[in-house]
């Protein structure tokens, strides 16, 4: 199936070189179907991000050199012998994905089959690779050659994912966002509405969430013990940090704010960056969310200085309920530890690079802390990622604007110059355009 009309062709795409730093726009061949389940993807835009830098500045596990890039959004071009419409069992997008279709990808590949992927586990799916390293060419390329491709793909064209969006709300949504936009999706937005979902669903916060102590708390149905004594308002009261307020950081907030309203649950959050640029950026985007999207709360933005005296003050010296960690390096993590109360939960969703974490198993026995590290399962978190994309386009629908996520669009060619300034922090996110001139 699909056409061939590439095959022999080149293509543009931008290529990581060891030791380090030294991206390069080269042309090479255009991907080829190499297994059944493989689609060759057409990018329409893709996005440098902050993991990537791991990759440039040679942090990463990657030796050998490889196109770069872990988000993308295109078109169909090519689908493997797999997809046809007696894919009877397999992933829905097997029988039902064609040549032409539009489609973004999560930044893993998932075979949607595999046990820890039918958990919804996806992120680490037994057999799942990484776009944009030396086991997988990403797609900051004109072409990207997508494995697994009926359940790693989502298609925009014949949306079957489950919605709180009604049909003819979806359709209108899909017909009405920009591709800068929805290429959130690929991975900022997932990441950000997973460290939220962890942090206000884990059980250590489920005393506050449910009015009941713990252990009362886990099970609210069976709790009649005369014992016990349900909360007060001020003990209800979340407070969250966030440490991070880059692109991913301010997608967090979004989602933490968004679920905290539609459960009308009282909070504090305090959003913490180093970097005043990203602070203004995080205030701004506060002050653009319409009221629906807020609830009934205090938002306030702190440097780190400031941070650990705000919580002491909001607090009265206990710490905060939970803390999302979206830096992955050791500062940021012991900022967390330093928040979070005894019996909190600190969720990271930062690419850790260092060789160990700086605690002891005694700082953290003190603490009664609880950790939830590691990968969004993108995939897995799109249904809940995509409603918020829409419900919140006064924030995630502009380019280049006081609120907006993505810095710029520019052409695939500038990609050495967007990875140096993205390095130095002088670029916020930028999105490639590998067709552009
Ligand atoms: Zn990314
Ligand atoms: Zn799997």
């Amino acid at each position: 199936m699909g056409s061939n009309e590439q095959k022999g062709s080149l293509q543009k795409a931008a290529r990581w070189h060891p030791p380090a730093y030294d991206v390069r726009v080269e042309m090479i061949p255009i991907p080829s179907i190499v297994h059944p389940d493989d689609a060759i993807v057409k990018v329409k835009y893709t996005a440098v991000c902050g993991s990537d830098l791991h990759i440039y500045r040679g942090h990463g596990t990657t030796v050998n050199a490889h196109t770069m890039g872990h988000e993308f959004i295109g078109e169909i071009i090519t689908l493997g012998e797999s997809f046809r419409s007696d894919a009877v069992g397999r992933p829905a997008l097997y029988s039902t994905l064609q040549v032409g279709d539009k489609v973004v990808s999560p930044f893993t590949t998932n075979c949607g089959e595999c046990y820890i992927c039918r958990l919804g586990y996806t992120g680490r799916c037994t057999t799942g690779l990484l776009f944009g390293c030396d086991a997988l060419d990403g797609g900051q390329a004109q072409y990207v050659r997508v494995p697994k491709a009926g359940s790693t793909l989502f298609s925009l064209s014949k949306p079957t994912w489950n919605s709180t969006l009604s049909g003819s709300e979806r359709a209108k949504a899909l017909a009405g966002l920009n591709d800068s936009s929805l290429l959130l999706l690929a991975d900022i937005l997932p990441t950000g509405v997973f460290a939220a979902i962890q942090a206000t669903s884990h059980p250590k916060v489920l005393p506050m969430i449910n009015g009941l102590p713990w252990p009362y708390a886990l099970n609210p149905d069976q709790a009649s013990d005369l014992e016990m004594q349900v909360l007060t308002p001020e003990d209800r009261l979340l407070v969250f940090a966030i440490v991070g307020l880059g692109p991913v950081g301010i997608c967090a907030a979004v989602s933490l704010l968004d679920v905290l309203a539609r459960r009308q649950l009282p909070y504090r959050i305090v959003a913490i960056d180093p970097l005043e640029a990203r602070r203004e950026k995080m205030k701004a985007v506060y002050d653009k969310i319409g009221s629906d999207g807020k609830g009934q709360g205090e938002f306030a933005v702190a440097s780190i200085d400031e941070a650990k005296a705000l919580v002491q003050t909001l607090t009265g010296g206990v710490g905060c309920t939970a803390v999302l960690e979206i830096v992955g390096n050791n500062s940021a993590i012991s900022l967390a530890y330093d928040l979070v109360r005894a019996f909190g939960a600190i969720v990271s969703v930062g690419v850790h690079g260092e060789p160990s974490v700086p605690f002891t198993g005694r700082q953290l026995y003190n603490k009664n802390v609880s950790f939830d590290f590691g990968r969004c399962p993108a995939r897995a978190m799109f249904p809940p990622a995509f409603d918020l994309l829409v419900k919140r386009q006064d924030v995630f629908g502009g380019v280049g604007e006081p609120t907006s996520l993505i810095d710029r669009i520019i052409s695939l060619d500038d990609a050495p110059e967007a990875y140096k300034q993205f390095d130095k922090g002088e670029w916020g996110k930028v999105i490639l355009d590998p067709w552009k001139q």
